[in-house]
């Protein structure tokens, strides 16, 4: 038998979650972004989910191979475009769509000239300051581009810095400025996709005809200080475990590698399978929690390899054999990242390969 971690995806939470951005994105077309394999629940989980979306959105080349032949036969978009032009006989043999984001990209492409029928979207910067044309270089940037024999111009594309509620305050990169950055741009209705998670939430007056949407179809809230739940989407991973044994100890005892907790009073500390190998941040501070037979168990001492103790002292029901939950419905992935000074993704795309993945309906 396998150690008793793993990670449980639920099928039906995905296609709920696919079904209420749905609606918040409207008449707009809905990119599934499912880059870093699916925020790490499997693309080809990903592909059967959200088999109601428009298309999905990737990262790596090779995804769009993957995507089809698990599959998925409409649209697919390379968010960050190509890498190296001997892509681009695969992406168009594959009927995919790229990104363009700056010169050296166009170069490429008039470089490896005629195509049969490439189709690309012109990335424009709207204050991330990553990839992206200056919103003013978009007119001539789209007449170099159809100039290309084979070259399609799809529409526009811009991934916003903030677009999270807080950030509605008017001053640098704030959603304002960003808008206000795109200029005309800001007002086209055809041929453009500007809004991920959050400005598909919060920014209705963010136009457009399509939405790239990511970590909300995984359930989880892109602010974290506002729940998932009032949200109407739900977390669509368990990480799961069992205690393996249990430790009746002292007041003065200590607990793990260079004992980092010590007992104030008689303690029953709980030996978790889940450690910084599977994926989870030994960063977690002590006292982060685990959900154990209907309560919350504090993490102490140090996360090891392969195992972590909690403190069971309270919850005398808990035994070995116990079920334990890391984060899924209980424990929500947002809260635990805002608790180690990260984000959900960052947690849910670490899950490490030894983890054994699982799927139900719920
Ligand atoms: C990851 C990504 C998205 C999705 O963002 P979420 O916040 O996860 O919804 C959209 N667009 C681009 C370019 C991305 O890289």
């Amino acid at each position: 038998m396998p150690r008793p971690i793993k990670a449980t995806i639920h099928m039906g939470s995905l296609r709920h979650n696919l079904q209420s951005m749905r609606k918040l994105a409207g008449k707009r077309m809905l990119w599934a972004v499912v880059k870093a394999d699916a925020y790490g629940h499997g693309l080809e989980r990903a592909v059967r989910a959200f088999e109601e979306a428009d298309g999905l959105a990737i990262i790596d080349i090779f995804d769009i191979e993957r995507a089809r032949r698990f599959g998925w036969k409409k649209r697919l978009l390379l968010l960050q475009g190509f890498f190296k032009p001997q892509d681009l006989p695969m992406i168009e043999a594959n009927d995919a769509e790229t990104v363009v984001h700056n010169e050296e990209g166009i170069r490429l492409l008039q470089q490896f000239a005629p195509f049969k029928n490439l189709k690309v979207h012109i990335k424009i910067n709207s204050g991330m300051n990553r990839f992206g044309f200056r919103p003013e270089e978009e007119a001539s940037v789209r007449a170099t581009l159809s100039s290309i024999a084979g070259v399609t111009v799809m529409g526009i594309t811009t991934h916003f810095a903030n677009a999270c509620p807080e950030w509605d305050y008017g001053g640098p990169v704030s959603v304002k400025e960003q808008m206000q950055n795109l200029g005309e741009l800001a007002r086209r209705q055809t041929g453009a996709c500007f809004a991920n998670s959050a400005a598909t939430i919060w920014l209705p007056q963010v136009a457009g005809d399509a939405v790239r949407v990511g970590i909300s179809l995984y359930g989880v809230s892109p602010e974290p200080a506002i729940a998932s739940r009032t949200l109407n989407i739900k977390p669509a991973m368990t990480l799961s475990s069992e205690i393996l044994a249990i430790q009746n100890i002292r007041p003065g005892e200590s607990v793990g590698y260079c004992s980092r907790f010590t007992a104030q009073r008689p303690s029953r500390i709980g030996v978790v399978a889940c450690g910084f190998a599977d994926g989870y941040l030994r960063g977690m501070p002590q006292g982060s929690p685990v959900y154990v037979e209907g309560h919350m168990a504090p993490i102490v001492g140090n996360i090891a390899m392969d195992v972590m103790m909690v403190d069971l002292t309270d919850i005398p029901q808990a035994h070995v054999g116990s079920t334990v939950e890391l984060w899924g419905e209980h424990i929500a992935v947002a809260d635990l990242a805002t608790r180690a000074g990260t984000i959900a993704a960052e947690l849910l795309c670490a899950v490490a390969p030894r983890v054994p993945f699982c799927e139900d309906e719920n």
